[in-house]
């Protein structure tokens, strides 16, 4: 039964807005809250949108085996925790998962009978630098690293199950509620 919802994307792409905007219109589907040790970007809080830890708690996590995948993204750690995907598999509802392209790739060949993945993409790439520079939390730097990655990631859009390209926010939410809602059919939700 497939209850695990991956959305993955480069940065900057939107899955983040698109995560909120899922959530808000179908509160039926969990949120997988992942845990990092970057700082806290304004408007975010502590156990909605990530754990927040320190790089130490974060390693002790990892030394007790508690992250399903997890990576290391300039200078801070970010990951999966396997505590609420097993609980999901165990109740059989809905669990959405927004995590990066490694990451995606790693949790839908763990459990490939429950995946279902999403691959967002940007309408182009000069909006997706647009949109990281928008977004005001990242420095130059650390923008130009992110645009590097970009390479690796589009070439491994085929492997996931669809693809929806986030131009207008309301279109790109309404077609992976569509795919949830269609790939969802017999998962119990959450009540
Ligand atoms: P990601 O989580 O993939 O890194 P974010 O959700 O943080 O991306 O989005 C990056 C920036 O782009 C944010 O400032 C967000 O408000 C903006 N954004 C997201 N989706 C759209 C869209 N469809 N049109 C315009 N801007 C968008």
């Amino acid at each position: 039964m497939k209850n695990l919802v991956i959305i993955t994307a480069p940065s900057g792409s939107g899955k983040t807005t698109l995560c909120k905007e899922i959530i808000k219109k179908e509160d039926k589907v969990q949120f997988s809250v992942s845990h990092t040790s970057r700082k806290m970007r304004k408007n975010e809080k502590n156990g909605i949108d990530y754990h927040f830890v320190t790089n130490d708690e974060f390693l002790l996590g990892i030394d007790q085996g508690d992250f399903i995948e997890w990576s290391f993204h300039f200078d801070y750690y970010y990951g999966t925790s396997k505590f609420q995907i097993e609980q999901s598999i165990k109740r059989k509802t809905p669990l959405l998962l927004e995590v990066d392209v490694k990451g995606a790739l790693e949790i839908q060949k763990l459990y490939p009978d429950q995946t279902i993945s999403i691959f967002v993409e940007p309408p182009s790439l000069n909006d997706l630098k647009i949109r990281l520079e928008k977004r005001g939390s990242d420095s130059k730097e650390i923008i130009e690293k992110r645009l590097q990655r970009i390479e690796f990631e589009l070439s491994h859009k085929s492997n996931f199950d669809f693809i929806v390209i986030n131009d207008k926010l309301e279109v790109a939410t309404n077609q992976i509620l569509e795919i949830i809602k269609n790939q969802t059919k017999g998962v119990p939700y959450v009540t």
